[in-house]
């Protein structure tokens, strides 16, 4: 029918005005995201082992773990980074590791100027302490 693409957008334009909104008032108003949202990743250094799993799972390299000995020969995480610029969010480092040390954040702000700043450091060991850093 001739006219019918002007009929449809003149509708969503009503709708814009006057209707129901079907645009979302960011960044004044906060998405609702889904549980199961995959935003940065997230690690707790308590329950990972350093045990590589989730690195080797990792189709695009994007995750590296340090770790070193200790005295009584097992082995610590030293530290743990995520270049998250490389990530296709596949959640195959998530669902590979056996202690559930890895998780999925819910936020997606994650745009930045310089490349090397989406290189995340989820955790860092110095001399002094302990140093956990947030993605
Ligand atoms: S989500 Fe996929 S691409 Fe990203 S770090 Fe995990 S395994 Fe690698
Ligand atoms: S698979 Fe889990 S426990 Fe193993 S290194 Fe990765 S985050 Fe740590």
């Amino acid at each position: 029918m001739f006219g019918r693409g002007l009929i449809k957008g003149l509708r969503t334009t009503w709708h814009l005005g006057l209707g129901k909104a079907i645009t979302e008032q960011y960044p004044e108003r906060r998405p609702k995201l889904p549980p199961a949202f995959h935003g940065s990743l997230s690690l707790d250094p308590q329950k990972c082992n350093a045990c590589g799993l989730c690195a080797r799972a990792c189709p695009n390299n994007v995750i590296i773990v340090d770790s070193e000995r200790g005295e009584d020969k097992k082995r610590y995480l030293s530290a743990y980074t995520v270049k998250l610029g490389q990530c296709l969010f596949c959640g195959l480092c998530v669902e590979s590791c056996p202690r559930g040390a890895l998780h999925w954040l819910p936020d997606f702000e994650l745009a930045c100027y310089r490349f090397k700043d989406t290189e995340h450091v989820l955790y860092k060991r110095n001399p002094e302490g302990e140093v956990s850093k947030g993605a």
